[in-house]
């Protein structure tokens, strides 16, 4: 409910956090499963061999491969890089990595090297797991490499096999003194302005976050689900998915290694999967493609989708495709851990276009944008978060966490909103330099630098350009150096190829538009709101 100080209070109930300032994210995930006679439980499959393991198998693997990582050299605070596509392999590890108080940063897999070699230094990986087929990626690191799958393909840095971590006895896994606030996670975003930062996400938001998930679950009696992973695991979401069904542990995660359409259909056919957290491009294939009607989706009860506005229209028709399963949606930010607020089963009819009622334990206020004043039901504004899910800050980079959290521990997100008189919230614009293509992360700042690579180009500005199926795409603003020609396709193909070596292929300038002068304020800062001629979200 909206109080008199202005503050919104989630009306869910609150989530229990344990009590033992010691207790660790893993040890906390497995507490209940043996007490609840789950053991057997299948827990993760991978979707594409079919290959399983049961909740205790997993516990058993983590503790292999946390005793192969200790004798390593892995220890408390040593940041392990994973690399790689979804695997069963990538939740253990991410789980075996954090289990010893060591801190696990993710990246995307379509990265660059250059992309790579910068997390890498920034967040300062210490060992790197990755995949044979990405090997090559971080080669010029000199870093340990623990490689997953099967290969003989090792090259001069590769110190382990993920098989061989598996072959350690699990006894030998050490157990040092983790305390929540430990620093689980560096999960990289580009929050409100700039470039890429790590988000230092402890061991308590993670534990946190996957109670706010469960909460609902355990509210409405969902039970026995089966989710299917299709989401990237670098991404906070996918990662809060496998905390979350390993706490309930009555549910069942099918891991998808690569996204593509139809195989997911064949996936949730083969499996009978029940739920579904997605992301907006996919709702959009759901209701528009001829595929969907070959396969029998009948047991999907639930599509959630989030990282990324998804439309009311859309909303609708998916759910005239699909008219069993309640398609919802959620929201959150990377700084968040994940999850604000989210929407299950129908409280309301009219929940198209909104992402839900605030996560439990959660606070949160929409602040006028000119006069910083806190704003009643139905009045949009920026909205400020504040709960146990909240990031502790950006790694290194004091002037960016003290813009983005202030001294009361709320969390400025850079998004607009409001809520209804019911409570629910509505998520309209963005203030935020933030791109999101098909819910994946473009920093305009890194752009704007390449562009401002190039001789021929004076000033530049990027800026959200909507798109059907994208979301959003890159719509650079361009000035030339006097005398100097370019075309819109000169400066596509520019970022295109020439520095295709340089940022990730999904990060490509989408439109150009060339201009006389970029507008700024008298402090140098991009006037992006005059660039940006569509809202956010067409709700
Ligand atoms: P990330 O840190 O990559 O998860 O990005 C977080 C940002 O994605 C938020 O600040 C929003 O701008 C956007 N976002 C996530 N979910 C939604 C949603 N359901 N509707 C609108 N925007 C969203």
């Amino acid at each position: 409910g909206y109080g008199p100080d202005g503050i919104y209070h989630s009306p869910r109930p609150p989530i229990q956090l344990p009590e033992d300032p010691h207790m660790d994210l893993v040890s906390f995930l497995f507490h209940n499963i043996h007490a609840a006679g789950l053991a057997n439980k299948t827990a993760v499959v991978d979707a594409a061999t079919g290959q399983a393991l049961t909740y205790s198998e997993l516990k058993q693997n983590i503790q292999s491969v946390a005793a192969g990582l200790a004798s390593l050299g892995v220890s408390r605070g040593h940041v392990v890089l994973i690399l790689s596509p979804n695997s069963i392999h990538f939740a253990v590890l991410f789980l075996a990595v954090v289990s010893i108080g060591a801190i696990v940063t993710t990246v995307n897999p379509v990265y660059t090297t250059r992309e790579i070699a910068k997390q890498i230094k920034d967040s300062g990986t210490k060992f790197i797991s990755t995949v044979p087929e990405l090997l090559n990626k971080v080669q010029n690191a000199r870093l340990p490499v623990i490689l997953i799958g099967e290969s003989e393909l090792r090259d001069e840095n590769v110190v382990a096999l993920y098989s061989e971590l598996l072959s350690t006895d699990p006894r030998n896994a050490p157990q040092p003194q983790i305390r929540q606030t430990d620093t689980a996670a560096l999960l990289y975003s580009s929050g409100t302005t700039g470039v890429s930062k790590g988000v230092i996400i402890s061991h308590r938001n993670f534990m946190a976050a996957a109670l706010q998930v469960a909460v609902d679950v355990q509210l409405l009696g969902i039970k026995d689900q089966i989710y299917l992973c299709m989401l990237p695991m670098f991404h906070v979401f996918a990662l809060v998915g496998i905390f979350y069904t390993t706490l309930q542990s009555g549910e069942t995660l099918m891991i998808m290694a690569k996204f593509e359409f139809e195989l997911m259909l064949e996936a949730i056919q083969k499996y009978r999967v029940t739920c579904l957290p997605t992301v907006p491009p996919v709702c959009i294939a759901l209701a528009k493609q001829k595929a969907v009607e070959k396969y029998d989706l009948s047991s999907l009860q639930e599509i959630i989708s989030g990282a990324a506005p998804l439309g009311k229209e859309i909303m609708e028709e998916c759910s005239l495709k699909l008219p069993t399963s309640l398609l919802s949606q959620g929201y959150g930010l990377t700084e968040t851990t994940g999850i604000a607020s989210l929407y299950r089963r129908p409280q309301h009819k009219e929940h198209f276009g909104t992402v839900g009622l605030l996560c439990s334990s959660m606070e949160a206020k929409i602040v006028d944008i000119e006069s910083g004043k806190p704003l009643s039901p139905t009045k949009q504004g920026e909205l400020w978060l504040r709960g146990p899910n909240i990031m502790q800050g950006y790694l290194n980079n004091k002037e960016a966490t003290e813009s983005t959290l202030d001294k009361e521990g709320w969390l400025h997100t850079g998004d607009v909103g409001y809520f209804n008189d019911v409570g629910l919230l509505f998520i309209v614009d963005r203030l935020k330099e933030l791109i999101k293509y098909k819910g994946l992360q473009v920093a305009p700042a890194e752009l704007e630098a390449l562009l401002l690579s190039n001789p021929f180009i004076l000033d530049a500005a990027v800026v959200p350009f909507p798109d059907d199926t994208a979301g959003q795409v890159p719509h650079a603003f361009v000035v030339l150096s006097p005398d100097k020609q370019l075309f819109e396709s000169d400066v596509v193909k520019f970022v295109a190829d020439k520095v295709s070596l340089l940022v990730a292929p999904f990060k490509r300038l989408r439109k150009v538009t060339f201009v006389t002068s970029i507008p700024k304020s008298p402090s140098g800062k991009i006037l992006r709101r005059q660039l940006i001629q569509h809202p956010v979200a067409k709700l």
